[in-house]
């Protein structure tokens, strides 16, 4: 998901819409924006891309709020529909409260059930919901230690956004695995989960949110806290690897530059004799350009992409990714005809891109494909919010790489080594990632089973 938040902007509405614009390629599922005006909480949300989610008309009926939060859905847990799409509206006597979240909690099923034993009826079945029960349950009037509380309750991966009338909260997990960045514009302070949302609304990029930070936002300004000081950074490698557009910068360091790296540390590793280097547009055109490089193989752009076909991997179902697969990547035959190709792509999750691709530069007239992979095997499930979700669904999960090399029916494949990655994140500044859907090294504990495989 994407999340961002405006305090203090008297065109805090269409910034956020923008903002969120830019974000889209985080989740397609459904959007949100919900606004104050210091004694109210409004908002508008719907179903899938930004534009069919919040007509116009909708997002004018915001306009007179100078305090806004908004969200991209992109359903890891909870079912694709309406009641799940963020930002979630709480109404409560003491005053309602707005909430964004992205990232997945590992222990809300817990929690769910303490609180549904006291009496607790809950209206969605997003694990973010937790947090405002949460919230509205404390007895203190004290609403930032009423928040800081809450998160010392939860367990998991989060950025989370929370509107009060006459407050914003904010808060990044104590292992930072979900990025938050903090932003300015016309003197306004806004965060989003990226920053290519500060460049589409003309915001400077201050900094990045740390592991276990709590911000307030009111009308004394920014206040800086922390919910924990018993914090770790493990930023998810799939940000770098894939999630996050090339143009956002994660520790003032452009994923364009990390993904070229990849790139050229998968050279390093593979010993191959090749005509052309393509890369898989869009998420993987850095690393073949960095392929290229190291490698000496000249790059050529022998897949052209429709770009009217959303993210593939995010369709909610196998069919659906099928067949916008197919729609979405087509051979440039002049190119590919009678070359030794090496195709990049970022990742393998469950095979069905390479394998298209395969087929599609084989029928295009390669005469031999050779697949390498900017990251390593995905093995395990990912209960951090990225949809990476079963091992059943994972073709790396019970195969070796020449079974899988078998089954794409390509001439050879590599996939970049764990070391060789942590290597080139550490080229960029990161205070250390999660890579445990490689390793299955978790770093934030699994109190809950939700995965379909354990359910
Ligand atoms: P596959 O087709 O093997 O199931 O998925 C691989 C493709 O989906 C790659 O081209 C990659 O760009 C994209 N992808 C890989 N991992 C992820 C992920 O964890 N989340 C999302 N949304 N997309 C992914
Ligand atoms: Fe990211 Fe993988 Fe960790 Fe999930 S398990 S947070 S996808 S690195
Ligand atoms: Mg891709």
């Amino acid at each position: 998901c994407g999340v961002f938040g405006i305090w203090g902007h008297p065109n805090a509405a269409d910034l956020t819409y923008m903002a969120l614009h830019s974000l889209q390629h985080r989740g397609q599922e459904g959007a949100g924006i919900v606004c104050s005006d210091e004694s109210n909480i409004y908002g508008a949300r719907g179903m899938g891309l930004l534009p069919e989610a919040i007509s116009q008309v909708k997002l004018s009926s915001l306009s007179d709020f100078n305090h806004a939060i908004g969200h991209v859905r992109y359903a890891t847990t909870g079912a694709s529909e309406l009641s799940n799409v963020q930002p979630f509206i709480f109404k409560h006597s003491k005053g309602d409260i707005g909430l964004a979240h992205n990232g997945n909690l590992t222990n809300a099923e817990q929690i769910k059930l303490a609180l549904e034993s006291e009496g607790a009826i809950f209206q969605t079945s997003s694990d973010s919901e937790v947090l405002g029960h949460l919230l509205l349950k404390a007895k203190s009037d004290n609403k930032l230690a009423n928040f800081k509380a809450a998160l010392n309750q939860i367990k998991g991966a989060f950025a989370f956004l929370v509107l009060h009338p006459e407050q914003m909260f904010v808060a990044r997990d104590s292992n930072g695995v979900r990025p938050l960045m903090l932003g300015k514009v016309d003197g306004a302070y806004c965060v989003a989960s990226e920053t290519c949302a500060f460049t589409a609304i003309g915001a400077d990029y201050i900094r990045d949110i740390e592991p276990g930070e709590v911000l307030v936002f009111s009308h004394d300004g920014l206040l800086e806290d922390t919910y924990t000081t018993n914090t770790e950074s493990h930023m998810c490698s799939m940000e770098y690897v894939y999630f996050a557009r090339p143009d956002s910068e994660f520790r003032k360091h452009s994923i364009y530059e990390v993904r070229k790296a990849l790139g050229k540390q998968l050279a390093k590793e593979m010993n191959v004799e090749a005509d052309i280097v393509i890369g898989v547009p869009d998420s993987s055109l850095q690393a073949a350009k960095g392929f290229s490089i190291e490698s000496g193989i000249p790059n050529e752009q022998g897949l052209i992409k429709n770009r009217y076909v959303g993210r593939t991997f995010i369709a909610p179902n196998q069919t659906l990714r099928e067949r916008a697969v197919r729609m979405k990547h087509s051979p440039v035959r002049d190119v590919i005809e009678g070359k030794r190709v090496v195709v990049i792509d970022d990742s393998i999750v469950r095979g069905t891109t390479s394998k298209f691709i395969v087929k599609t530069l084989k029928n295009a007239g390669a005469k031999e494909v050779h697949m390498a992979i900017s990251s390593p095997p995905l093995i395990h499930p990912c209960y951090y919010g990225i949809d990476v979700s079963t091992h059943a669904e994972l073709i790396a999960s019970d195969k070796s790489v020449e079974e899988i090399k078998d089954i794409l029916e390509v001439d050879s494949l590599t996939y970049l080594s764990v070391e060789g990655m942590h290597e080139v994140f550490s080229q960029f500044d990161s205070k250390g990632e999660c890579n445990a859907c490689f390793t299955g090294n978790y770093p934030i504990e699994i109190v809950d089973h939700l995965l379909p495989e354990d359910k």
